[in-house]
C-alpha cells in the first residue's frame, strides 16, 4: 500500500497534485511519500515486535541522505555495501553500532575504515576476505565483530540477475565450509563471532526460499552451539518482493512469521535487511510526453526520462507500471513508452494502453528502489530531482543537478 491514488481524475502523492508538483520542480522528477516510507518501516518493526532485532535498511536501494535520516528516526540501523555507503550513514550520524558491512568485494580501505569506525558487523564473504580482516584488526589492535555470509544454496525463484544465493553465485561462503572458518575467527586475537547471515536474492514473491535458508542457518547455529561458538544474532537478508505488476508478495510480517517460526525460542536476534520493500513503492518517477510518434508498426511514446535516470527495464527487462498523471477520457494507444537516449534498450515500457499526448505527464510507479541509485550521467543528462512529500509539503532533498555538474571533476587540457 502507498499514497499516491487518483483523487477526481488527478494523481496525488499524499495531499499534493502530482501534476503541481512537476510543474514546480520540473520532469524527470522523483517523488518520495513519507507517510508510505513510515508505514513500511513500521510493518518490520511490528513483524518483529517482542523479539530483539535489528532492522538494517539496505542502503544501495536508495541512498538519498534525507530518506537515510528519516529511515534512522524510525529506527533503522543500515545495511551497507560500499565505503561511499558507509559514510553516507556516518554523515547522517548513524549509530556504527547500527551498521553492518556486506559485499562480496571489501577493498583494504573499506574495511580499514570499518573497523576504525567500530561497526555493529562485518559480514565477510570469503577466507581470503577472513584474513585480510584479521590481519587488518592486528596491525590497528583494534576488534572486529563478524558475521560469515554463507550461501545456503537456496533458489529464491526470481529473476537470475537478482539471485544471490546459489552455489552458482559469487556471493557468500559455502554453508558446509563455514564451520572450520568460524573456528578460526573464534581462536583469532581480534576477531569476535557475531553472527550468521546470508542474503538468497531479491523480489522474492513466496516465504518457501527465506525458510528454507532459516532452517539451514539454524541448522549451522546448532552445529556450533556444539562446537562452543556463541552466536549473537541471524540475518536473513533482505529480498522480501514488493507489486509492481500482478505479483502478491507476502507481507512483512507474514514473510518474518516464517522466519521466526523457525528461530523459536532460541537465544538470538534478528536482523532482516530490507531494501526494495522498504522504499519501491515509496516513489514514483514522474515524466513528460515529448512526442507521440507513430510507425507503420508501433506506436511510441517518447518521454523526458531515459534509462540513465531510471534503468530497471532496460536492465532486467523489469515491468514497471506506467499510469498517466491525469486521468482523461480520451481515447487508450498501445505504445511503447522510450526515453530519448541514443540506446534501443532505452525504454521503460512496451506495449502499455495509455491515453496520453504530447505534453501529458506520465508516473513509474515502485520507482523508488533502484532507480535514482542506479541513475547515471549518461548522454550527459543531468541526474534528476528528488522531492520529499509529507501530507501538503514538499522539499528537495536532491536538487536536479547544474550543467557544470556534468563536467565539475573534469581537467580541460590546453590543447
Ligand atoms: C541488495 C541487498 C539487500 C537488499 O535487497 P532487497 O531485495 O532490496 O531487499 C540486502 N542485503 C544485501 C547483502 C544486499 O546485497
Amino acid at each position: 500500500m502507498d499514497y499516491f491514488n487518483y483523487k477526481n481524475d488527478e494523481l496525488y502523492a499524499e495531499d499534493l497534485k502530482v501534476s503541481a508538483l512537476a510543474e514546480q520542480f520540473g520532469t524527470p522528477l522523483y517523488i518520495y511519500s513519507k507517510a508510505t516510507l513510515v508505514r513500511h518501516m513500521r510493518a518490520f518493526e511490528e513483524a518483529l515486535a517482542g523479539r530483539k532485532h535489528l532492522i538494517c535498511y539496505a542502503v544501495k536501494a536508495n541512498a538519498n541522505l534525507s530518506l537515510l535520516s528519516l529511515m534512522k528516526s524510525l529506527g533503522a540501523g543500515f545495511d551497507v555495501v560500499s565505503e561511499g555507503e558507509l559514510r553516507r550513514v556516518l554523515q547522517i550520524g548513524a549509530d556504527p553500532a547500527r551498521i553492518i558491512f556486506s559485499g562480496v568485494g571489501k577493498s583494504r580501505a573499506e574495511l580499514t575504515l570499518a573497523v576504525n569506525t567500530g561497526i555493529g558487523c562485518i559480514n565477510v564473504e570469503s577466507e581470503p576476505e577472513l584474513e585480510l580482516l584479521s590481519q587488518i584488526c592486528a596491525e590497528l589492535k583494534k576488534p572486529a565483530r563478524i558475521a560469515l555470509r554463507v550461501n545456503p544454496d537456496v533458489d529464491a525463484k526470481t529473476h537470475p540477475s537478482i539471485s544471490t544465493g546459489l552455489k552458482s553465485n559469487k556471493f557468500g561462503i559455502a554453508i558446509d565450509a563455514a564451520l572450520p572458518l568460524y573456528q578460526r575467527i573464534a581462536a583469532d586475537p581480534y576477531l569476535q563471532v557475531s553472527g550468521i547471515d546470508c542474503h538468497i536474492g531479491s523480489q522474492m514473491t513466496s516465504n518457501a526460499p527465506i525458510a528454507e535458508a532459516t532452517e539451514k542457518l539454524l541448522n549451522l547455529y546448532g552445529q556450533l552451539e556444539e562446537a562452543g561458538i556463541n552466536v549473537d544474532h541471524i540475518d536473513v537478508g533482505g529480498g522480501l518482493g514488493v507489486t509492481y505488476n500482478d505479483e502478491t508478495p507476502p507481507s512483512p510480517y507474514d514473510y518474518l512469521a516464517a522466519v521466526l517460526k523457525r528461530v523459536g525460542q532460541r537465544e538470538v536476534s534478528v536482523y532482516v535487511e530490507p531494501g526494495r520493500a522498504m522504499v519501491a513503492n515509496a516513489g514514483i518517477l514522474v515524466c513528460e510526453a515529448l512526442y507521440i510518434k507513430k510507425t507503420a508498426v508501433k506506436n511510441f511514446c517518447i518521454v523526458d526520462a531515459g534509462m540513465n535516470d531510471l534503468i530497471r527495464p532496460a536492465l532486467y527487462n523489469s515491468w514497471m507500471n506506467i499510469i498517466e498523471c491525469r486521468k482523461n477520457q480520451g481515447e487508450k494507444m498501445l505504445c511503447d513508452v522510450v526515453g530519448p537516449i541514443c540506446e534501443s534498450d532505452d525504454f521503460l515500457g512496451h506495449d502499455r494502453k495509455l491515453a496520453v499526448q504530447a505534453g501529458d505527464l506520465l508516473a513509474v510507479r515502485g520507482a523508488g528502489a533502484y532507480g535514482m541509485s542506479m541513475a547515471s550521467n549518461y548522454n550527459a543528462r543531468r541526474l534528476p530531482c528528488e522531492i520529499l512529500v509529507d501530507g501538503d509539503k514538499a522539499q528537495v532533498i536532491r536538487r536536479r543537478q547544474d550543467f557544470a555538474d556534468l563536467w565539475a571533476q573534469e581537467e580541460l587540457l590546453p590543447f
